[in-house]
């Protein structure tokens, strides 16, 4: 088994579903007592998120840089970056080490082109939802059309994604909120929703809406597990 490096923290609330998901696909795989390898660096999310929101990235792609650098050096054989806003920075962390980035918006084209869907809806922080680093991915490599909420609906779903979900906060309120968000972007025409930050599966699950979800959090949860058995 290979084992999986983490660079988590961004925010702890989705890492440690991460974790649990991680060793409950090795299990389901394997069985009995096994369990994922694993290495996990854990940085400070309130860092982090002042510098985004300064529009410092280069001193967060450092931060990344330096995490990936100690997963490798503690034995990962490849590594996951446990959100998809960080991805903004993805080829800046994956050059400085050798060993290869699992990257999230790869595993969940994959799922979607599996599932032949083309026309999806994004759920995210802003920069996500907003930049190009994700969507152009999805559109160039996996040939899906990307619909974002209007500038109204994206101000409410970044809110509440650092005032509430990585604060552990979950209110039927926002809920409600998101639930109308997703039904709009159906009618749009959307196929399904990316949960395209890693802490709406907190919030958001298949049983509160018949709207397809692809849970960023658990498609990359399952795709390192899968990478981990293999040879
Ligand atoms: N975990 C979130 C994501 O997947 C947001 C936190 C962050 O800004 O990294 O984008």
């Amino acid at each position: 088994m290979k084992t999986i490096g983490l660079i988590g923290g961004m925010s702890w609330e989705s890492t440690a579903n991460y974790y649990q998901l991680i060793n409950q696909g090795i299990k389901q795989h394997l069985g009995g007592l096994h369990s994922a390898k694993v290495v996990l660096v854990s940085v400070d999310f309130a860092e982090i998120e002042a510098l985004q929101h300064q529009g410092n990235w280069q001193k967060t792609a450092e931060i990344l840089c330096d995490a990936a650098k100690s997963l490798e050096v503690a034995g990962a054989d490849f590594f996951l970056i446990c959100t998809n806003t960080m991805h903004k920075v993805a080829s800046q962390v994956a050059s400085a080490v050798t060993i290869p980035l699992l990257h999230i918006a790869d595993a969940t084209g994959s799922q979607l082109n599996s599932n032949n869907m083309t026309r999806i809806g994004l759920l995210g922080t802003k920069f996500t939802m907003q930049q190009d680093f994700y969507k152009d991915r999805l559109s160039n490599n996996f040939s899906i059309e990307v619909l974002v909420p209007t500038e109204d609906e994206q101000e409410i779903v970044h809110k509440v994604i650092y005032q509430e979900l990585c604060l552990g906060v979950i209110k039927d309120q926002s809920r409600k909120q998101y639930l109308e968000i997703i039904n709009n972007l159906s009618q749009r025409g959307a196929q399904g929703i990316i949960l395209g930050c890693t802490e709406i599966g907190l919030l958001i699950k298949a049983s509160h809406t018949q709207t397809t979800l692809y849970d960023t959090t658990l498609i990359h949860a399952q795709a390192a597990v899968i990478e981990s058995l293999k040879n």
